[in-house]
């Protein structure tokens, strides 16, 4: 896995259990979440078209 930082808390994540995965709204960009966040359900944002959420 390339560099890849949290969408989340913005956080270097290179550890197993991040998952990377299309925006569900517009699916052109990409939201990566580190396992701390993923087990929070800490929101993420889509920074192409602002989709914001946890699903
Ligand atoms: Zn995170
Ligand atoms: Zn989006």
């Amino acid at each position: 896995m390339d560099a890849a930082y949290c969408s989340s808390c913005k956080k270097r994540v290179t550890e197993p259990g991040a998952v990377r995965m299309a925006c569900p709204s517009c699916t052109k960009e990409t939201i990566i979440r580190c396992r701390d966040c993923r087990h929070l359900a800490v929101k993420y944002l889509c920074h192409g078209c602002g989709f914001e959420g946890p699903n």
